[in-house]
């Protein structure tokens, strides 16, 4: 039996996509070989990265409006140093909401000036701060839309004059938004996209070539535009996964379809911890996140109960992040309505047999 997997990744996919490319694994397209061992350059591979560029457009409503996707090596991590090598020249603000804007803070640094706008670490993480102002004087606004450690979500960004660039990483393609606010966005593939191994950058070509420093080539946008994602070997398989994703999702009915289960799942699980005395929510009620629910036990010894019932559920990767604790319960675009549904009466059970 298939497990409910409110794991945080990597790469929760539909069943049905998993099966789609482990058969690609054996024979693609009917080609005698493997997806493995075809070239990259050949026609049947050009086609996969072409259709899976043009998708992610179609999908975030950004074709004709000058953006381009691309399909890179390197994890989000490595965006948080090309973000800095293509695009700042002096100083840029960035909004540290946790873990992983503060590493790409830290990276940031090597490049220029980066001043931290509405930061609150005495809070640990628990809310997004919403004061700040951002002026001209930057060369570009970083955020991160989900804090996937924190479980904490931005619900509406800064209108802003100046490039706005975003990690969304743990939340690309799970909800509606305008993405033609932003001028930059990245995301590792390995939440709601693909398997680890490949990271879609989106870019607005316009906001390129403006700073005087020499990029190197593998990190330079303009170059992988240039050579569409193939300026070395590409991740193929994550990128044909990714593909097979992006195609369900397209299926499915798009982004507005898988938003409206998103936020049924987030209802149902938050209504839960909300009347249920036995829990906690970590995050403010108003910048929660529906990927990512962060909670706790008020009673710590409820824990072995909890974890056996979660167990004989075959409710699986509940635990909380390693730096924080407690638990998380991720929902990521793949997880069905109904593993929901089965946490939640899980959580019901422990209450009635506390
Ligand atoms: N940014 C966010 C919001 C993440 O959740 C993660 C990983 O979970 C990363 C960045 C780092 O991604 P990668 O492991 O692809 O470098």
């Amino acid at each position: 039996m298939k497990k409910h997997n409110f794991s945080a990744g990597p790469c929760i996919l539909p069943h049905s996509v998993f099966k789609e490319a482990s058969a690609a694994v054996l024979d693609f397209n009917n080609s005698g070989l493997s997806i493995l061992e075809i070239s990259h350059r050949s026609k049947d591979f050009v086609n996969v990265m072409e259709e899976a560029r043009s998708l992610v457009l179609d999908l975030l409503q950004l074709k004709n409006k000058g953006y381009q996707a691309l399909f890179l090596h390197g994890g989000a991590s490595t965006q948080f140093l090309s973000v800095a090598y293509n695009l700042l020249e002096k100083k840029a603000a960035y909004l540290n909401t946790g873990t992983w804007s503060s590493k790409a803070i830290k990276e940031a640094k090597m490049f220029g000036e980066i001043v931290e706008v509405g930061s609150f670490k005495d809070k640990s993480f628990s809310y997004i701060p919403k004061k700040y102002s951002i002026d001209r004087s930057y060369d570009y606004f970083h955020c991160t839309s989900n804090n996937t450690i924190y479980g904490t979500q931005i619900k509406k960004f800064p209108q802003i004059e100046i490039p706005l660039v975003c990690d969304m990483s743990s939340d690309i393609f799970s909800r509606q938004l305008d993405f033609s606010q932003f001028d930059l966005i990245y995301a590792g593939a390995q939440k709601n996209m693909g398997p680890a191994g490949t990271t879609l950058v989106v870019v607005k070509e316009s906001i390129l070539g403006k700073v005087t420093r020499k990029i190197p080539s593998l990190l330079n946008y303009q170059i992988q535009i240039e050579k569409e994602s193939m300026f070395n070997t590409p991740a193929v398989y994550a990128v044909y996964v990714s593909l097979l994703n992006l195609r369900w999702l397209q299926s499915l009915g798009g982004i507005k379809a898988i938003e409206e289960i998103n936020e049924k799942k987030a209802q149902l699980f938050y209504s839960e911890i909300d009347i249920n005395p036995l829990f906690k929510g970590y995050a403010a009620k108003e910048d929660r996140s529906t990927m990512n629910a962060t909670f706790n036990l008020e009673d710590n010894k409820l824990e072995p109960l909890f974890n056996q019932l979660l167990e004989e559920a075959n409710i699986n990767g509940l635990n909380g992040h390693r730096s924080v604790g407690g638990y998380r319960a991720s929902m990521y675009n793949a997880l069905p309505l109904s593993s929901v549904e089965t946490l939640v009466e899980v959580m019901s059970e422990l209450e009635r047999k506390a």
